[in-house]
């Protein structure tokens, strides 16, 4: 071929992830500490594991419906009574291959070319990537350290205009551990009724907060234009499963489950027999590792607090963001040189977006030696860099 075919350009141009980057450079590195990675560290829990195992004896090997077995998302229309505190029926929810395709289909399902996706920043990466293939814009909306990481929603209003269509909210928030508070996302829900915007509710960390509370907008409004996205993959450690789910308006959810027909057809059998059983089974094994990680947060949060580094204390989720400003280096310029000079794998934050450009995201599902001595490292190559 002399002339080379022309590919879509928005998903060419935009990048992969930051957080790749430096999980494929760590790879290379022998012995690195690895506090980059954002999935649990935990094994899924047994009866889950051995849930699979039967359906698979019982050769649970087929599709099923697009949105997904019935008999889950009856279950998961409990837990979403139980845990959340809204009530939706089965025809409105729709099971993805992780939260993330079920996020994906949301944005396909709602934007148009041109439209405008109102995203946090900082804000997982994931976001970006799907507005590309949707050729809708991003616009940011800051939530900077000296808030909490919380957005001035005032700002936020000045940021609307005639194409916005989205807005998206993340609590608790990746990479910040932000949990919003009742007032803030009561704030959002009434901005997003204002301006008629489609509200993108991602609490796929919803079970994982130490202090406060996870608030769903879809339990303060109802008027149908909240989407709100969960996750088997951090509450079971399942991340390797792949599933998730997004609830909504029927007439929505039946938009979302035509893009996940065209993506997958259906989520794995196995894994939703597997998500069956960890909704009908003991909740333990929720409870322990939120108090892992919870210790976690707070070994990390005194020691970022004694080296001059902690930006603000998360309340949920398992990250944490690290201030690495006094090294006068970018995040990621910081990040490959503590992985060159010290071994210890970050992710930068400048992944996340402009406001965490000169910190790094500490992932708390890594273990409590790791995080003791990787993050010793990290504050002595900041005081090295600061000092020098
Ligand atoms: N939303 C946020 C903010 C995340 O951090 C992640 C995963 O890291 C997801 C959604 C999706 O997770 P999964 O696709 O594993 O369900």
């Amino acid at each position: 071929m002399s002339r080379s075919t022309p590919l879509a350009r928005a998903t060419e141009a935009i990048p992969h992830s930051g957080i790749r980057e430096l999980v494929d450079a760590a790879v290379d590195v022998p012995g690195a500490i690895r506090l980059e990675v954002g999935q649990p560290d935990f094994a899924t829990p047994d009866h889950i594991v051995e849930a699979a195992k039967r359906a698979l004896d019982e050769g649970w090997t087929s599709y099923t419906q697009t949105q997904g077995l019935r008999s889950l998302r009856e279950l998961i229309v409990a837990k979403i009574a139980r845990v959340n505190g809204f009530q939706v029926d089965p025809d409105q929810v729709a099971c993805g291959t992780g939260g993330v395709s079920a996020i994906a289909a949301a944005f396909g399902a709602v934007l148009e070319p041109g439209d405008e996706v109102l995203l946090p920043d900082p804000a997982w990466p994931n976001y970006g990537l799907m507005a590309a293939w949707t050729h809708s814009r991003v616009v940011r909306y800051p939530c900077p350290a000296e808030l909490d990481f919380l957005p001035d929603v005032e700002r936020l209003e000045d940021l609307i205009g005639a194409r916005t269509k989205l807005l998206v909210l993340n609590s608790p928030n990746n990479p910040t551990g932000a949990v919003y508070p009742p007032a803030t996302v009561q704030a959002l829900a009434e901005l997003a009724e204002r301006h008629n915007l489609w509200l993108l509710s991602d609490e796929c960390y919803d079970e994982i907060v130490h202090e406060g509370r996870c608030v769903s907008p879809a339990a303060l409004v109802g008027d149908g234009r909240v989407i709100s996205a969960y996750s088997f993959s951090k509450t079971y450690a399942m991340t390797g499963w792949r599933l998730g789910y997004v609830t909504g308006s029927r007439r929505l959810v039946d938009s979302i489950t035509k893009v996940l027909e065209s993506q997958c057809s259906c989520p794995p059998s196995l894994s939703q027999k597997a998500a069956e059983a960890a909704l009908t089974g003991p909740q333990e094994c929720v409870e322990e590792m939120r108090a892992a990680y919870r210790r976690r947060r707070d070994q990390v949060v005194a020691r970022l607090r004694e080296a001059g580094l902690l930006t603000s204390v998360p309340r949920g989720a398992f990250y944490i963001v690290a201030d690495v400003s006094p090294s006068r280096l970018s995040s990621r310029d910081f990040a490959f040189r503590l992985l060159r000079d010290r071994s210890v794998s970050v992710a930068p934050g400048g992944a996340f977006g402009e406001v965490a450009n000169q910190a790094v995201r500490i992932s708390l599902a890594s273990s409590e030696e790791d995080l003791a001595e990787g993050v010793d490292r990290l504050c002595d190559l900041v005081g090295e860099l600061a000092g020098g």
